[in-house]
């Protein structure tokens, strides 16, 4: 079978094209798929029922079973699928005062395995299709009536890893004849997977770019996070400044504060050197903490704060959704696969 999330307005035209349907067809199915979030091919009335049939016998629409979710009392809802093959995935939907943003997974647990996170701990099975992260926001827009109007490609998983299927959902759900979701609303994160930037940086497409740094130098930074040692600090930075200049567009740093580890007042004027004269800012985070890890959350935060702002540092420390439900990245599912 074919699932129809994986297809964009362009192949769907051309895949009618093929079976001799209408092409005009295709914005239609589009129409009723994103715009009235039918997932039914009998309830897209204005198609003709041999069309209708023929999508039946070949194409799924919803392939993601919900097997758990979890509601916070900010609201925050954590979603557990299933695959069609069985593997499980996370999913966070966030309500925000700007709007509402979904928290998207791009792989089957991880490769990159930084020390601090939860997700790694599942070495990674397999990528996502384009069509199985385009699900996660229509089951959830299904189940909960809210329209996504932010997406953040912050769950599990490292998103340049799987770069032809990320950018692939990318376009999918900017498409004005589908989700519309624009293009600013949507954030990819990464790792730093240098290479990867640089080609981020010639998509001609105005999404956003997180890069999670978590560390003010190579020395802390091999230690969290083992990516560092194939594309160290210098090599990032220069990646990161050739994008900002190709694009101009504004780069966020994210960077957990991590007790002893990476948060003394040291750390905060090495951070503020690395990021002078790129156009960038610093989203603190506090950590959640995850059990196997040993790491706690930083009693230092706002000082922290205060010595970046102090050095002109753009910076603003991220608010916490879903404190009280397996809030951190892939724990939930961890825990469900007896890992945690
Ligand atoms: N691989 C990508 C995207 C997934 S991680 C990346 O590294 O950016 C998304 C963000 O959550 C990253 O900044 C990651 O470092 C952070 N994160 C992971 N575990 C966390 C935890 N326990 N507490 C807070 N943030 C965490």
């Amino acid at each position: 079978m074919k699932h129809i999330y994986n297809y964009s307005l362009d192949d769907l035209t051309t895949y009618f094209q093929e079976i001799k349907q209408k092409p005009f067809h295709a914005k239609q199915v589009y129409q009723w798929l994103y715009s009235k979030m039918v997932y039914d091919f009998e309830d897209m009335s204005n198609i003709s029922k041999n069309l209708r049939e023929q999508l039946n016998k070949e194409m799924v629409i919803d392939d993601l079973k919900i097997k758990e979710k979890q509601v916070s009392q900010d609201g925050t809802i954590k979603y557990l699928f299933q695959l069609s093959d069985g593997h499980f995935i996370e999913s966070v939907l966030m309500i925000h005062d700007y709007g509402q943003s979904l928290c998207v997974t791009s792989q089957v647990g991880c490769n990159m395995h930084c020390s601090f996170c939860a997700s790694g701990l599942l070495k990674k099975q397999r990528d996502l299709t384009a069509g199985e992260m385009v699900n996660q926001i229509m089951a959830v827009s299904r189940d909960t009536g809210i329209r996504i109007s932010h997406v953040v490609v912050m769950g599990t998983g490292e998103p340049f890893d799987n770069y032809d299927e990320v950018m692939k959902f990318v376009r999918i759900i900017n498409q004005p004849h589908g989700l519309a979701i624009g293009a600013r609303h949507i954030t990819i994160s990464t790792c730093g997977l240098v290479p990867m930037i640089e080609r981020y940086s010639h998509e001609g497409i105005q999404t956003n770019l997180a890069i999670s740094l978590h560390a003010p130098n190579d020395l802390i930074r091999n230690q969290l996070m083992p990516v560092n040692q194939a594309f160290p600090m210098d090599q990032l930075r220069e990646s990161i400044k050739k994008y900002i200049e190709t694009t101009h567009r504004r780069v966020t740093f994210e960077y957990i504060l991590l007790d002893g580890v990476n948060d003394s007042l040291v750390c905060a004027r090495q951070l503020a050197h690395y990021v002078k004269g790129l156009n960038a800012y610093v989203n603190l985070i506090p950590y959640n903490s995850v059990d196997e890890h040993g790491f706690s959350p930083s009693q230092n935060v706002e000082a922290f704060k205060d010595e970046l702002l102090r050095l002109k540092v753009n910076c603003t420390v991220r608010k916490e959704h879903g404190r009280d439900i397996d809030g951190a990245c892939g724990q939930l599912r961890a825990k469900r696969s007896g890992v945690i």
